[in-house]
C-alpha cells in the first residue's frame, strides 16, 4: 500500500510495515500502550522458547547467553552509558521501584516531583512519606503545561532528597525538558530519577545530555519489545549509594553465616528468575530501533503526530488535550458528550486500536484540567496517513451518530 507521503522523511515506510505483521490486521494507535512487535523481535522470542523447549531453560539459557548479554550492550548503546549501568527487569515500574525503595528517606526530606506524574510513582511517593515523613512537593507547570524551570529552581534553594519527574506523561503528548532539569538537578547535587517509560524508543534517549542518575523504560511501549520487559540505567556513582530493597542470590552473595556482598554492577536490582525468551526479545527491539535511527523516528513520529492533531483539531465537537511546547507521538483528545471508553469500543470494531486514560492514572493533570479520562492515539513512525484518514473517518462517523 503507497501512502501519499506529505509527511516527508528519508523513512522507509514499506519496510517498515512489511515487517509488522500487526499492520496488516489493525491500524495501530496504541503504540503508548504496547506497540506492534517487529517480525524480528517476535521470531527472537520464539526461537528461544523452543530452544527451552527441545534442550531445557537453563541449558538453553547457556547456550544463549551470547544473545543475553546481547541486550545490556544494546540498552547501553541506546541510552549512552556503561553495561555495567543496565539492568534488565519485568517492567518500568519495578525498574523506577527498586531505585526510589532503595533511597533512605528520613523525616523531612523533600521529594519535588511533576504535576503529570503516574500513578505507580505517586503512590510510592505516598507510601513512603507515611512511613518516613519525606515530603512530597509537586513543581508547578509552566505557561505551556510542563515542568516549570524557574519554579525548580526556586525550589532547589532549598536542600531535596530527589528529583523525580516523569518525561513524557502516559496521558498526553508533552516532552519535559529532562536535560534543563538535570542541569539544575547537578547544579544543586540533587539526585535525579527520570520516568522515560514513554519517551525510550520514540526519540534518542541520552542519559549523559540528561544528566539523570536513574532512569526507568519499558519494552512494550515505543521500543516494540515484548511485553514483561523493563530496563532501568543507574549511574555508577548512584550505584554505590543505593542498596536495593530486596536481594536475593542473583543481585547478592551468600559469602558467610552472617554476611552477604552485593553485585557491584546495576544488575543488584535484578532478580535471579527472569523471562529470557523477553530478555532476548527486548535486545533485538532495541537493536531493531537502532538501526532505524532514533532521530529519523522522532521526526517521523512528531511530524505524524503533528498532522493527527491537526486533523482532530478541524473536527466539531473534539478537543485535542495535548499541553506542552515540545510534543510527541502521543495525542490525547476527547468529544463533547461521548465517553472515552465507548469511542475506544467503537474504533476496536472496526480494527482501529487506540487507549483510554483515567482519571486515576495521573490525577493531579486530571484533576486540575478536570478531565474525567481521555481518549489517547498514539502513533508510531510504521503508521501512514492513510491510516489517519481513515481514523479520522470512523471517528466522524461514530460522533454523527451518537451527537445528531
Ligand atoms: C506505562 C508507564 C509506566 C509503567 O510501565 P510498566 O512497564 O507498565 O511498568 C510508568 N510510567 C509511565 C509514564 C508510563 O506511561
Amino acid at each position: 500500500m503507497k501512502d501519499k507521503r506529505k509527511i516527508e522523511t528519508s523513512f522507509d515506510i514499506d519496510r517498515a510495515r512489511r515487517q509488522t505483521p500487526g499492520c496488516r490486521e489493525v491500524i495501530h494507535l496504541n503504540n503508548a500502550g504496547a506497540s506492534l512487535m517487529p517480525r524480528c523481535v517476535i521470531d527472537s522470542v520464539k526461537d528461544h522458547l523452543e530452544l527451552e523447549t527441545m534442550m531445557g531453560g537453563y541449558e538453553a539459557a547457556d547456550r544463549a547467553k551470547g544473545k543475553i548479554e546481547f541486550t545490556y550492550d544494546a540498552a547501553s548503546k541506546l541510552l549512552n552509558c556503561d553495561r555495567d549501568e543496565i539492568a534488565v527487569v519485568e517492567n518500568a515500574t519495578r525498574a523506577w521501584d527498586m531505585v526510589f525503595y532503595s533511597i533512605p528517606f528520613s523525616r523531612g526530606d523533600r521529594i519535588l516531583t511533576s504535576v503529570s506524574e503516574y500513578a505507580s510513582n505517586f503512590i510510592a511517593y505516598l507510601q513512603v512519606a507515611k512511613k518516613t515523613g519525606a515530603e512530597i512537593e509537586v513543581v508547578p507547570n509552566d505557561e505551556y503545561g510542563q515542568v516549570s524551570l524557574s519554579a525548580l529552581a526556586r525550589m532547589l534553594e532549598k536542600p531535596a532528597k530527589l528529583i523525580s519527574i516523569t518525561h513524557v506523561p502516559t496521558n498526553g503528548g508533552l516532552v519535559n525538558p529532562a536535560a534543563e532539569i538535570g542541569k539544575l538537578a547537578k547544579e544543586a547535587r540533587v539526585m535525579y530519577l527520570l520516568d522515560a517509560c514513554q519517551s525510550v524508543g520514540q526519540m534518542p534517549i541520552d542519559v549523559q545530555y540528561i544528566g539523570c542518575d536513574l532512569l526507568s523504560a519499558t519494552g512494550r511501549k515505543f521500543l516494540r519489545a515484548p511485553r514483561g520487559t523493563g530496563l532501568l540505567y543507574v549511574r555508577r556513582d548512584a550505584l554505590e549509594k543505593l542498596e536495593p530493597p530486596f536481594l536475593d542470590l542473583h543481585a547478592a552473595t551468600w559469602v558467610k553465616k552472617d554476611r552477604y556482598t552485593i553485585r557491584e554492577n546495576a544488575r543488584r536490582f535484578e532478580n535471579w528468575e527472569s523471562y529470557v525468551a523477553g530478555k532476548i526479545g527486548l535486545g533485538t527491539a532495541i537493536d531493531y530501533a537502532l538501526g532505524w535511527d532514533l532521530e529519523k523516528i522522532r521526526l517521523r513520529v512528531s511530524a505524524l503526530a503533528a498532522e493527527l492533531r491537526r486533523r482532530l483539531r478541524k473536527m466539531p465537537h473534539v478537543t485535542v488535550q495535548d499541553l506542552g511546547e515540545v510534543l510527541c507521538g502521543i495525542v490525547s483528545f476527547t468529544v463533547e458528550g461521548i465517553d472515552p471508553g465507548f469511542i475506544q469500543q467503537k474504533l476496536r470494531d472496526k480494527r482501529i486500536n487506540v487507549s483510554v486514560s483515567l482519571f486515576n492514572y495521573t490525577l493531579l493533570d486530571m484533576a486540575s484540567r478536570k478531565l474525567p479520562s481521555l481518549v489517547r492515539a498514539s502513533v508510531h513512525y510504521f503508521n501512514t496517513e492513510r491510516e489517519i484518514d481513515r481514523f479520522v473517518f470512523e471517528l466522524e462517523s461514530i460522533i454523527s451518530m451518537e451527537s445528531p
